[in-house]
């Protein structure tokens, strides 16, 4: 039957059991005959096809459809379209044949999907392209939210089952999941596909932290559930005698990218997060009474243990603008030890988890067109800003879509809403062009500050203008809004076609008295030089504004020609088209192999010797080495997927490559010198660059290193561990 063997069969009864289960409550005989026809459907369509891992494919939208009603909570119409939601792009039924069976609603919602996996998953996308679909993929959002869940479980499964791709395709498709899928989650308020999702990526991208992380989870779960038993008891007894309601309270553990992100965020040891768990109590109180219930819930839990007065967040008065609502404390254990407890009533949980979906289902019999959240409208006036270009469109994107947002006030009173990080600059720009212009600082809750000023929560300002104030370039790292961003650009663009004109004469001058003829090519080699991918503009702007000068040019003049690294990294395809002429044409050999590749190791995140990495293409000769879980090359792999190439370090025990140690502690006498006297005596290192500060007893500081590879470099930091006083340790990416 369907192609499948016995085995394979009662696989899939057993799927398709756990799919009716978790669909039980919201789906009655009729609803369950629709969703086995659909199934059988799928089944035949797909009859005989496989997935790379293997597997019948049909094992695949079997998954989905359960990912959907049990993750999401959608119901019968999404189910189906999940089961059927490959059969138009990969067999040869059509759309009117599923409109005819299955009707309007999902033959639409499998069309909306079959538009998005055909632009995605086409091999020869352009980035203009590529970011074309992820407009497509945002404008489905305002049609039917469905197509966008269902593609987020489509997206989830297939995380789920990376193994069987190849490392190249890993890291594109891990690039597109963090840089848009996780992100999407987020909005959505689904948070546990979007906690699981940034696991699998971490897996893929970093899988010794992921693997090391998981290790010490594991170890500790015991000491961790006695800890949780041993905290609940006093507030479930008290919460029984008070609470005229049913709860539930449980100690729930973060994902291991949650928690790996705050280690890097604090530079502290998995130790020392003291959130790896929160308490949930979750009340199931009618929604009238549900407010009242929360905050006596919150009453009986502060007067066991001690609160944190600066960590109580009322999500309850004012929700996230995911719709997320919850009461969050965090109360001193009996043990010493800082726990955070999570309010909820069982309708808050259900939005917590499943967020939108779960918003809009409540909405779903009203036929309520203003249901669209404010966000989904910004991001309608993103997708139909005609000006904006392909690549500013992605972050543009991530700022309206993963940020968190501040309300601030005008001098009036009135309620302004900003990404969180805007600075007075992007307020005044969200007010008006001329007064973000012309703006020279504010007053911000009657208090002057600079234009740099980051804004907080409840702040009241007051913008300060003048008239011969213009907007710089640097203002361009101050702001994080897209409108002051374009606003700020527009203004530059206009007055730089004056300052490259300058600067290339300026150049000019320069390459003469460094004796090199000044030529278009001779320019375009410079630009590969300082890394700017070949843009003459940026080169004679730099030189207009001073940053490249003679010494520059006297590097250039030295360095060029040189490959520092091309002997020390391998790219396979440059061995495998020496081992044999017959080798099949794969993705990477189009690249033409004799023409020399330059390599750069990426300042971003300085990868060494043992790392994991992926060469990225950013110019026809160029190529850029990250480490494979740099945000920077997830980003670059999510934007140009077909540039991504597999490369690997080689043996070389004569090179050093560059690295950072931050390290920190309590000053005391000699410091530096058992810090240096380590690195240079007892290893036989050259430290390039140690800065050190001290204030009030502590110091901390950066050291730039050369090393040979990881192992050395763990060696350098076990053994600066030991020194006395000092407290942390790091591996940093970059200065
Ligand atoms: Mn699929």
């Amino acid at each position: 039957m369907y192609g499948l063997n016995e085995q394979e069969l009662k696989m899939f009864q057993v799927k398709y059991r756990e799919l009716l289960k978790v669909a039980r409550h919201f789906t009655d005989p009729k609803d369950r005959k629709k969703i086995r026809y659909a199934l059988d459907f799928a089944a035949e369509a797909h009859k005989g096809m496989r997935r790379r891992t293997g597997e019948p494919f049909i094992f695949h939208p079997l998954e989905v459809a359960i990912i959907v009603a049990r993750e999401i909570g959608l119901g019968t119409t999404s189910i189906i379209s999940a089961l059927l939601h490959d059969v138009v792009e990969d067999t040869d039924r059509t759309i009117e044949e599923i409109e005819s069976i299955f009707g309007k609603k999902v033959a639409t919602i499998v069309e909306g999907l079959t538009k998005i996996a055909t632009l995605v998953d086409h091999q020869e996308l352009t980035t203009t392209q590529q970011i074309e679909t992820y407009k497509k993929i945002l404008l489905t959002l305002s049609e039917d939210i469905r197509v966008v869940l269902i593609k987020l479980a489509d997206r989830l499964h297939n995380m789920r089952t990376l193994d069987a791709m190849p490392l190249e395709k890993q890291i594109k498709i891990c690039g597109e999941t963090s840089n848009i899928y996780a992100p999407l989650a987020h909005r959505l308020g689904l948070y546990n596909i979007k906690s699981e999702l940034e696991d699998l990526v971490l897996k893929y991208t970093d899988p010794e932290v992921y693997q090391s992380l998981g290790k010490k989870l594991q170890e500790t779960e015991e000491a961790r559930s006695q800890f949780i038993r041993d905290f609940i008891k006093p507030i479930e007894e008290k919460l029984k005698q008070t609470l005229p309601y049913s709860f539930e309270i449980y100690g729930r553990t973060k994902s291991i990218a949650s928690i790996w992100n705050k280690m890097n965020k604090k530079g502290v040891p998995f130790e020392e997060v003291y959130d790896i768990f929160a308490i949930r109590i979750i009340i199931d109180a009618p929604p009238a009474e549900e407010v009242a219930a929360c905050w006596l819930a919150y009453s009986v839990v502060t007067k066991i243990y001690t609160p944190n007065p600066e960590r109580l967040r009322d999500w309850i008065s004012v929700p996230k603008p995911n719709g997320y609502e919850a009461l969050h404390i965090t109360v001193m254990s009996h043990t010493g030890k800082w726990v955070e407890v999570q309010i909820r009533s069982t309708r808050m949980n259900e939005i917590a988890e499943r967020g939108y979906a779960a918003h809009w289902k409540y909405k779903e019999n009203q036929n309520d067109e203003n249901s669209l959240d404010n966000w989904l409208i910004k991001i309608n006036e993103l997708l139909k800003k005609p000006e904006s270009n392909a690549l500013d469109f992605l972050d543009e994107f991530q700022i309206t879509i993963a940020s968190e947002e501040i309300y601030v006030f005008t001098p009036k009173g009135e309620l302004k809403t900003l990404p969180k990080g805007s600075t007075v600059i992007d307020f005044a720009y969200a007010i008006h062009t001329d007064l973000g212009h012309h703006c020279i600082g504010a007053k911000v809750n009657h208090h002057l500050v600079p234009l740099s000023f980051q804004l907080k929560n409840g702040d009241q300002v007051e913008i300060l203008t003048s008239d011969s104030q213009h907007p710089h370039e640097e203002w361009l790292s101050w702001v994080v809004t897209p409108k002051a961003r374009s606003l700020i650009k527009q203004y530059l663009k206009d007055s730089r076609k004056n300052q490259i004109e300058q600067g290339k004469s300026k150049l000019e001058k320069l390459f003469a008295e460094v004796r090199i003829p000044f030529n278009e090519g001779q320019v375009q080699k410079l630009a590969r030089y300082l890394g700017y991918d070949a843009d003459h503009q940026q080169v004679y702007l730099d030189t207009f504004q001073g940053k490249i000068d003679q010494r520059t040019l006297k590097g250039f003049a030295s360095a060029y020609g040189k490959n520092k690294w091309l002997k020390y990294i391998r790219m396979p395809f440059l061995k495998r088209s020496s081992q044999t002429s017959r080798q099949k044409k794969d993705e990477w050999v189009d690249l033409d192999t004799t023409t020399e590749i330059s390599y750069v190791i990426a300042s971003c995140c300085n990868p060494i010797p043992g790392d994991p990495i992926v060469g990225c293409v950013i110019a026809q000769n160029r190529l850029e080495i990250h480490r494979s879980n740099c945000p920077q090359a997830l980003k670059f792999s999510s934007q140009y997927g077909d540039r991504v190439r597999k490369v690997k370090w080689q043996k070389s025990d004569s090179v050093e490559f560059k690295t950072f140690i931050a390290v920190e502690g309590i000053d005391r006498k000699g410091i530096l010198r058992d810090i240096s006297r380590i690195i240079s005596e007892e290893n036989n290192l050259n430290i390039r660059a140690l800065n050190i500060e001290a204030t009030e007893g502590k110091f901390s500081g950066v050291i730039s290193l050369y090393v040979h590879d990881t192992k050395h470099l763990q060696h350098l930091i076990d053994e600066l561990s030991k020194i006395e006083g000092m407290m942390l340790v790091k591996r940093m990416n970059s200065l």
